[in-house]
């Protein structure tokens, strides 16, 4: 039995996992004792790695050969790999001749690796000339993205997991943690049990799971976030609880805020989030102070976790900046137990934002609007220019591949059919663009029947490369098996593409992706060389951490200059910003309510959320049945006085609908909701849910149902909420 260290590929906490395998099977699992993220601890997800990667050997899930479909509806027919490559390089350069490089797309996925990242990023933005890449971190972590940077003037979580340990008030709001980043939970619960001072506050519409460890638990209304963080800021104002000096030497625009959230009174907050009044005043309390101390100067650090609560919204970045205003103003920030910290939702959306890899990015956190940043890059990549018109985001991406203006679209690593909101038009886009090329391990997915070309890629187990984590902490991830079938690394693809994509747009010239295809370990470090070298004398530099040092020290938080020898746990204890000046902003950003009200027609507000057990679309933890237990199959929750009145029993059919589409699904009683609330998980796709869109396509799933509205400046979709109708099915 052989044991290789590798992580984790579901959650963002980043869990470091020790594979035994046998030959060419992974034969079992068992948490790295040494990763600092999980200290040898897993969830039921990493527990059963090894159990769902054995299903996903299953011939039937997996992409095993490169296929071709003649035509859409078709049964895709196997081509060598040669073939494919050529094909998949032909219509893109084609594409690009005959309409504009803005007529190709990529998305892509927060599972993917840096190094994946990293040349999806280069050749779309270097070699073809467009920024349209963008990929599902657009529906996790963008507006995060948007409110460290609206604040602390980079996209840098400023704190780390062992702040657990330091805080004595911890903030959670819009995550429910205990099911979401179970293992980060547990740390929660060591640092309640070492430190019984410690208050917990826990921010939520529903009573989750994680409520249940709270010292005061705020049941907002959906949408309120903004409003209660006012309501706090007011308060504290009032108490003379904030932090002027801190306020006076490292910040602007307070006075802003000062004025926008004068009229915020605590009455009215409680009324309009719908809390009580006291509970908005303990929340400003111990927030600001830090636990329950009494005096600003017995002040204790207070840390915040949260994540698609605040992000999945169409005031995403209001919300996440509302939240680091408190931080700011309260100076709870720089020092050890005290910070906002972001969760991320997948393994990697934070290093795909580190190598740029979205629309509206560019590597090593520079700006794409920033003219010195693009021509920095471009230098870098050995190209002209990088263009300057911001790529089409993930909802503007469809849209417009479902007008026609997006030829070839190229998906890798991800369900759009399933994941993304107003399926209705991500499946016209699906249908209309010319080409779609999907890059995936699994041939099971929704997405996978409207592709032109199907290319195999591995899957964990398989995959190697860097991933990093919420707290900054970058992991390698190692193969403990060889590819199954003829599936190859993403990166590997996306490089074989761009090399025979060269030779049609940059002939005669030398290669701008010439790494080593062969030898994958050798290709993927040289990447990451790449990278890293990119990051010099930017905030996240990690000049010296070299792969070298990755495996001799392990795991490490960047910033990692050249000449440092550990990472940095948390940022900015000098009060010294990444901005103009060095100091942050505080972010006046109104309260907004939710895109789409409540109204008599569609009476009840839908959030939609994870499992415990469940993944995503479900392509791997779908497969087992010790994970399927804990939630056999899909159901709308319920507050049981809703129930009551609507006439429903437990488990009938009952029909949601929204202004987009409807579905069908057995409803339950859960008394943790508020009333006129109701909760869907997200997992379950068409072929479980019957769902249809206003014009009769059968698109399925959640979000059939889910409202494509989106955060202006994070451009981040509101799946926490649409109004619906909910009603009972009558039965012929
Ligand atoms: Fe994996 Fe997240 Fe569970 Fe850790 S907490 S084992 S990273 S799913």
């Amino acid at each position: 039995m052989t044991e290789t260290r590798s992580t984790c590929p579901y959650c963002g906490v980043g869990c470091g996992v020790i594979i035994q395998s046998e030959g060419a099977q992974i034969t079992g699992v068992r948490g790295d004792p040494d990763h600092p993220a999980n200290f040898g601890r897993l969830c039921s997800k990493g527990n059963s790695l090894h159990l769902t990667a054995a299903a996903a050997l299953a011939p039937q899930t997996r992409l095993l050969q490169p296929l071709q479909r003649a035509q859409r509806g078709a049964t895709p027919q196997p081509l060598a790999w040669d073939a494919a490559l050529h094909l998949a390089a032909t219509r893109i350069a084609d594409t690009v001749q005959q309409h504009g490089p803005d007529a190709v797309a990529v998305y892509a996925s927060g599972q993917l690796l840096t190094e994946d990242y990293y040349v999806f990023n280069k050749l779309t933005k270097g070699l073809l000339g467009t920024n349209n890449l963008d990929t599902n971190s657009r529906l996790c972590m963008s507006s995060a993205v948007a409110g460290y940077k609206a604040t602390l003037g980079a996209d840098a979580p400023p704190a780390c997991y062992d702040d657990l340990q330091h805080a004595g008030c911890l903030f959670i709001t819009g995550s429910n943690t205990a099911w979401a980043h179970p293992v980060l939970f547990r740390r929660i619960e060591d640092a309640k049990a070492a430190n019984p001072a410690l208050k917990i506050i826990v921010a939520d519409p529903r009573r989750t799971e994680t409520a249940e460890i709270a010292d005061l638990f705020l049941p907002l209304q959906p949408g309120s976030d903004v409003r209660l963080f006012h309501g706090m800021l007011h308060t504290m104002l009032w108490e003379g609880w904030i932090d002027s000096a801190y306020i006076e030497r490292h910040t602007h625009g307070f006075d802003a805020l000062k004025t926008l959230v004068r009229e915020a009174t605590p009455e009215r907050v409680a009324r309009d989030c719908g809390l009580d009044m006291q509970d908005v005043l303990q929340a400003a309390r111990w927030f600001a102070l830090g636990g329950a101390v009494e005096t600003t100067a017995q002040r204790a650090p207070t840390l915040s976790l949260y994540c698609q609560g605040l992000n999945q919204s169409s005031s995403g970045t209001a919300k996440n900046a509302a939240l680091i205003n408190l931080h700011l103003a309260t100076g709870q920030i720089g020092k050890p137990g005290a910070g906002p910290l972001s969760l991320t939702g997948q393994p990697n959306a934070m290093g795909g934002r580190e190598v740029g890899g979205m629309a509206n990015l560019l590597s090593a956190h520079r700006d794409l609007a920033n003219p010195d940043h693009r021509a920095e890059v471009a230098a870098l990549w050995g190209v002209d220019d990088v263009p300057a018109q911001p790529g089409k985001t993930a909802i503007e991406l469809f849209e417009a591949a479902a007008d026609g203006q997006i030829k070839t679209l190229w998906i890798a690593c991800t369900n759009p059919a399933h994941s993304l909101p107003d399926q209705a038009t991500v499946r016209r886009a699906l249908q209309r663009a010319e080409f779609v090329i999907l890059q995936d391990a699994f041939a099971t997915t929704a997405t996978a029947a409207y592709a032109d070309l199907l290319l195999p890629a591995t899957t964990w187990g398989e995959k190697l490369g860097t991933v990093t984590n919420s707290e900054r902490r970058i992991s390698r991830v190692r193969a403990a098996v060889p590819p199954l079938g003829q599936a190859r690394h993403d990166w590997q693809i996306a490089t074989q593409i761009a090399q025979r994509l060269e030779a049609r747009l940059r002939p005669g010239q030398p290669s701008l992706f010439a790494y080593d295809t062969q030898h994958a370990e050798l290709g993927a470090e040289q990447i990451w060389n790449e990278h890293r070298a990119s990051t010099r004398g930017r905030d996240l530099d990690i000049t010296g951490l070299s792969w070298a040092l990755l495996d001799r020290a392990g795991p490490q938080q960047w910033p990692l200059p050249e000449g440092a020898q550990q990472g940095q746990a948390r940022l900015y204890a000098e009060g010294v910003f990444p901005t103009a000046d060095g100091r942050a902003r505080f972010a006046a950003q109104p309260w907004q309510p939710v895109a789409e009200p409540r109204s008599a027609r569609f009476p009840f507000s839908l959030n939609t959320g994870r499992l415990r057990d469940q993944w995503h679309g479900m392509s791997r933890t779908g497969q087992l049945a010790r994970l399927m237990a804990h939630a056999p199959e899909p159901a709308l929750q319920m507050h049981p006085q809703d129930m009551e009145r609507q006439r429903l029993q437990p488990g009938q059919l009952v029909a949601v609908r929204s202004r987009h589409g409807q579905l069908v699904v057995p409803v339950q009683a859960d008394a943790g909701l508020g009333l006129s609330q109701v909760y869907l998980p997200m997992h379950w796709g068409s072929e479980y849910l019957g769902g249809r869109s206003h014009d009769g396509q059968a698109v399925g799933g959640v979000n059939a149902v889910t409202t494509p509205a989106f955060c202006p400046q994070s451009k981040q979709p509101e799946l926490k909420h649409a109004a619906v109708s909910v009603q009972a099915v009558e039965l012929p």
